[in-house]
């Protein structure tokens, strides 16, 4: 394979250890990171320095929808930079138009608006929210417990879990959480000063924990009642990762009036790139002018060269029918883990998610769990896949999370769930 960047002299070849101290020396220590260094990666597997192989379950968090190295993306990227890498918002490209378009027509009628990460969608989101309530002197929006909205002040304002708060008060005012599915709690949290509600079709952070049918068509009829928008986080569990393009429209399959849900804004990131950054929201067609000329921005946002990687990726998506792959591998592997949880339960306590968003949820104290005892069940678990081929995610404490591309093989989902139980098996022992 042909480097991208040219070799680098000091650094012996397949050093685990030097690039770690390149890390060690140089690299601010915000993340907890595996003993692992990624070289390359082709379709659903990736490669490190030393040149081991891992089937990549993980998808980099639910980011990597085509998988490594995928020909349409690069000759995506390559087609448009040599057209038009970066324009500016000071004028017109077709690429963002028609990105634009083909997510309106997804979604339902709107507008949309473009930027480079998922907590950027959500800031856009908390700017209209605060725009929409302005002149009533209403600036609030309520989120849930365990919900996690991004980085930003704004972003860890929003979320409902501490240990990302933790250091950084005081928090940005007009955020509260209340518990996640319970529509009851949403209702007597609303103030006079709440415009607008937000929560994930599916925690992922928190978990893996889908919306019950009931609590989303409860929070639309609250909003609807209380005059309030009534925002979606799709960065997670959007893109069609759950078998529909929306985790929504897949939890609201065939419940009465499900069809017709549609939230207020959506925010979208993680997969809408296949790994080039690109965020965006959508805002349904009621609210599409609020943020006017000069309202809002972002100097990268919408490029050329982002906007023409999504659309590629929206066309492989759609001529390869992955949506329905998703929902079929997905189902797949979930009953194959749920088949696992029966047979160890002593080792796996629970599984949950939709499509190829799915988590299991470790018992509580797994007594032959090896490794350093002040990481956490779900990072330990992580190593033991890890040496065993296969990249997850964990969230939080007790949760592996599988996210992998939503092009994922059946016989990938296969050798996946055969290298899971060779490390349940064992910790069953
Ligand atoms: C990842 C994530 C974000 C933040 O996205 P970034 O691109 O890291 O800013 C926000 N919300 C949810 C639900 C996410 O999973």
């Amino acid at each position: 394979m042909k480097d991208i960047v040219p070799s680098p002299p000091p650094i012996v070849r397949n050093d685990v250890a030097a690039v770690q101290a390149l890390f060690q020396q140089n690299v601010v220590p915000s993340y907890g990171r595996f003993d692992i260094v990624l070289s390359h990666g082709s379709g659903s597997y990736l490669y490190d320095i030393t040149g081991r192989r891992y089937l990549d379950l993980g998808g980099g968090i639910a980011v990597s929808s085509l998988g490594h190295g995928h020909p349409a993306i690069t000759e995506a990227l390559v087609e448009q930079s040599r057209k038009v890498i970066h324009t500016s918002n000071y004028y017109y490209h077709e690429p963002q138009g028609r990105l634009a378009q083909a997510l309106v027509s997804l979604i339902g009628p709107g507008k949309c608006f473009f930027c480079n990460s998922g907590v950027e969608a959500n800031e856009g989101l908390f700017k209209l929210a605060r725009k929409f309530g302005h002149d009533e002197g209403r600036f609030e929006v309520i989120t849930t417990n365990n919900s996690f909205h991004g980085r930003t002040l704004a972003g860890i304002a929003a979320t409902g879990q501490e240990k990302v708060k933790k250091g950084f008060d005081p928090m940005v005012p007009g955020f509260r959480q209340v518990p996640y599915n319970d529509l009851a709690a949403m209702r007597a949290a609303l103030s006079p000063a709440t415009a607008a509600i937000m929560v994930e079709g599916i925690q992922g952070e928190g978990g893996v924990m889908p919306a019950s049918p009931d609590y989303l068509l409860g929070l639309r009829q609250l909003c609807d009642e209380k005059k309030l928008l009534l925002l979606m986080d799709s960065v997670q569990c959007g893109h069609f990762r759950t078998g529909r393009y929306q985790s929504f429209q897949r939890i609201l399959e065939g419940v009465a009036g499900g069809e017709k849900f549609l939230p207020d804004g959506i925010s979208m990131a993680k997969s809408l790139g296949g790994g080039f950054p690109i965020g965006a929201f959508w805002v349904r067609a009621p609210y599409a002018d609020l943020l006017g000329p000069g309202s809002h921005g972002s100097t990268y946002g919408g490029s050329p060269l982002a906007c023409a990687v999504a659309l590629k990726i929206l066309e492989v998506i759609q001529r390869e029918k992955l949506e329905d792959n998703a929902r079929q591998v997905g189902d797949y592997l979930k009953s194959g883990l749920q088949a696992l949880a029966q047979k160890c339960p002593g080792v796996i306590q629970t599984v949950r998610g939709l499509g190829l968003m799915l988590g299991i949820e470790l018992a509580p104290n797994i007594p032959n769990l090896p490794g350093d005892s002040s990481k956490s069940q779900a990072v330990r678990f992580a190593n033991l896949l890890h040496a065993a081929g296969l990249l997850a995610i964990p969230a939080g404490a007790q949760i592996m999370r599988f996210l992998p591309p939503i092009n994922l093989r059946q016989v990938e989902a296969e050798e996946g769930l055969k290298l899971i139980e060779s490390v349940v098996a064992r910790l069953a022992g």
